[in-house]
């Protein structure tokens, strides 16, 4: 099956796997800024396979833990019918906080793709140690998508 067709333009690079599921989580962080939600999206994949979505909620809810992250770890513990996101991967287009860094460590997820840092209150910044050590993390997928969408919302805000 063919997803993308860049025939138009033989220069364009084929997006890789990683770059294909960001583009999903982009669209739900675009999904967001819509509802006037801090722009941020998230899904969980498990064996090619979209079983969790979200984005933030946070106004909406009026909940400071509705992330988007923690609505895609719901959602897609529903869809299996167990807590645990082991062999699942996260895409999320802006790094995990502190909190979703550590609902993340207990659904021990096997792998952690986001897109843009956030310098002020991503986990890395604060407390490395968070992730579970059987979490991989790869970062910087469509950075400059995902933290151009951050940055147009709060240019707007202002
Ligand atoms: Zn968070």
């Amino acid at each position: 099956m063919k997803i993308y067709n860049f025939e138009d333009d033989p220069l364009a690079a084929v997006p890789n796997v990683d770059e294909q599921y960001m583009m999903e989580a982009l669209k739900l962080a675009k999904r967001a800024a819509e509802e006037d939600e801090i722009p941020i999206g998230a899904i969980v994949v498990a064996n090619g396979k979209i079983i969790g979505k979200g984005y933030n909620l946070t106004e909406k809810l009026n909940d400071v833990t509705a992330h988007a992250e923690m609505q895609a770890f719901t959602a897609a513990a529903n869809f299996l019918g167990g807590k645990y996101l082991r062999d699942c991967t996260l895409y999320v287009t802006i790094e995990p906080c502190v909190m979703c860094a550590g609902a993340s460590y207990w659904t021990q997820i096997s792998k952690i793709v986001y897109g843009a840092k956030d310098i002020k209150r991503g986990y890395s910044v604060i407390q490395d140690k968070i992730i579970h050590p059987k979490t991989t993390i790869v970062s910087g997928v469509l950075e400059k998508e995902c933290a151009e969408l951050m940055t147009s919302f709060f240019r707007q805000k202002r």
